[in-house]
């Protein structure tokens, strides 16, 4: 296997080259899901290192592809974080699942067009499957509902902000005016700059002492505006925000757009699939009114990257937004049952994200999703007990859709809010340094805090135990 491929100006692998080489990746893949716990979590390279190990010229002639296959795995696989790791715990952990992972390796494999039926009755069909299953727990119209995946929240927040536009404001957009929370990701503010809305077209509401947007403070924007003869004329509201899991008043927030006459578009990037638990179904009550929904199935719905999906109240928004007819598509229209999800959305070639979804949830079953789920807002609730009841952690945000933040504050030291700050922001730097977890600050009412977001099914207490013993043993090396 050592020897050069044979038709190489063809790209082409014959079949005990490419079997060779398959059994290779699978092998590396497997080793890496069967090891990854016992692997350190964090990254960690600067730009100076990454340039000696990879940065060459676009090489002209071949390379042994063991050589190739054997430096990937060896050098840039391993400089990556885990966010699957059962001790990966900030920004938003990634836990996936094997079989997704082999799902995606078909859809690539086969290289499915999913953009029109007629280049995949199966790929269009299943997405149409999978999306009457989202709709249907989410409590979304079952005849008129629609939506479509994406390669994730951001893009799906752009893609129901462009529908929104379209069907409530036409062409003059100059006077509309979009209103979301403090709280809310920076995505959404992405995309009303894609959109070319102007800064002053944007209401960015405060929170309340829970961190979800204060209603009457979002009443009193919109009836300034209108004062001012401005255009309100979408909310978008945070299912489960990022930095805390805190729900927006959602039911309230629907009153006031149904009265109002505004778009209710919902950001669940982060917390909406914790529909799927008890708790969080009850959280998150007044979604299922939202004109347009954001969920992350590459999030809390354990896909490997990328999987965004939005959902709509009305699949005729999609299209009517989306549709463009040139005439080299002439030919595949089809029947209007028939989707092109070309229409539906801002790409025309699109990889096959449905069956990673399909066959992940016929393997695993809804319960094994339902119990996952719960599992990790229980544990998180289980963490919050846990620090209330040490003298050195201080709950500053309590567990909410399996977010908790915290912050190390001895009681006995009666420690200055500066001195609190510098502290927890060392510990984050020890803990990454370490590399034994990945856990960052976040701020929250401006105190420097550790932020846990803990969605991974395989994550124990024992693992946040160990943690935060470390975490103390830092603090209190610093300290002597
Ligand atoms: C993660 C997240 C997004 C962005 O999603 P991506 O998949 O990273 O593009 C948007 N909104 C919220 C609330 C999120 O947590």
């Amino acid at each position: 296997m050592s020897k050069n491929l044979n038709n190489t100006h063809k790209l082409q692998l014959n079949k005990e080259e490419m079997k060779n080489y398959g059994y290779q990746v699978i092998d590396s893949i497997v080793d890496h899901f069967d090891t990854e716990h016992l692997k350190k979590p964090v990254a960690y390279a600067s730009r100076e290192e990454m340039d000696t190990l990879f940065n060459i010229e676009a090489p002209e002639k071949e390379t042994n592809f063991q050589d190739v296959l054997d430096f990937v795995v060896k050098e840039v696989l391993p400089n990556s974080n885990i966010v699957s790791h059962p001790k990966s715990y900030s920004f938003v952990p990634g836990p996936s699942n094997y079989v997704s992972v082999m799902a995606d390796t078909l859809a690539t494999g086969f290289n499915v067009f999913s953009g029109g039926w007629a280049a995949s009755p199966a790929a269009a069909e299943l997405e149409i499957v999978t999306m009457n299953w989202l709709l249907k727990l989410f409590k979304f119209p079952k005849k008129k509902g629609g939506g479509i995946f994406t390669s994730g929240g951001s893009m799906a927040n752009l893609t129901a902000l462009v529908t929104a536009r379209r069907q409530r404001c036409g062409d003059d957009f100059s006077k509309a005016i979009i209103y979301m929370s403090d709280q809310a990701h920076s995505s959404n503010i992405k995309a009303i700059r894609v959109l070319g809305f102007k800064k002053e077209q944007v209401r960015i509401i405060p929170t309340d002492i829970a961190f979800k947007m204060a209603i009457n403070k979002l009443k009193n924007a919109i009836a300034k505006d209108r004062l001012k003869g401005l255009q309100p004329f979408c909310i978008i509201a945070s299912a489960g925000t990022t930095n805390t899991g805190s729900v927006d008043p959602l039911d309230e927030i629907a009153a006031i757009c149904k009265t109002e006459k505004l778009w209710f578009h919902v950001d669940g990037a982060y917390g909406g699939a914790a529909v799927l638990s008890k708790k969080g179904k009850l959280l998150l009550k007044g979604i299922e009114k939202a004109d347009s929904l954001t969920i992350d199935p590459h999030k809390w719905l354990f896909q490997p990257y990328e999987m965004g999906c939005l959902l709509v109240r009305n699949h005729k928004w999609l299209s009517k937004t989306f549709s463009e007819k040139p005439e080299y598509l002439r030919d595949i229209e089809g029947n209007t049952s028939e989707i092109n999800f070309y229409d539906h959305g801002i790409q025309l070639t699109r990889r096959f994200r449905a069956l990673k979804f399909y066959m992940s949830m016929k393997t695993f079953g809804l319960e094994a999703f339902k119990t996952a789920i719960s599992y990790s807002i229980d544990l998180t609730e289980n963490v919050e007990a846990y620090l209330r009841k040490s003298s050195n952690w201080e709950v500053i945000s309590p567990a909410t859709l399996a977010v908790i933040n915290f912050r190390y504050n001895p009681i006995e030291m009666a420690f200055s809010e500066k001195k609190l700050d510098v502290l927890n922001q060392h510990i984050s730097q020890k803990i990454l340094e370490s590399r034994e977890a990945l856990l960052v600050t976040t701020i929250l009412q401006n105190q420097i805090v550790l932020r846990m977001c803990l969605i991974n099914p395989r994550t124990t207490l024992n693992d946040i135990k160990d943690t935060l013993a470390l975490c103390e043993s830092i603090a209190k090396n610093s300290m002597s």
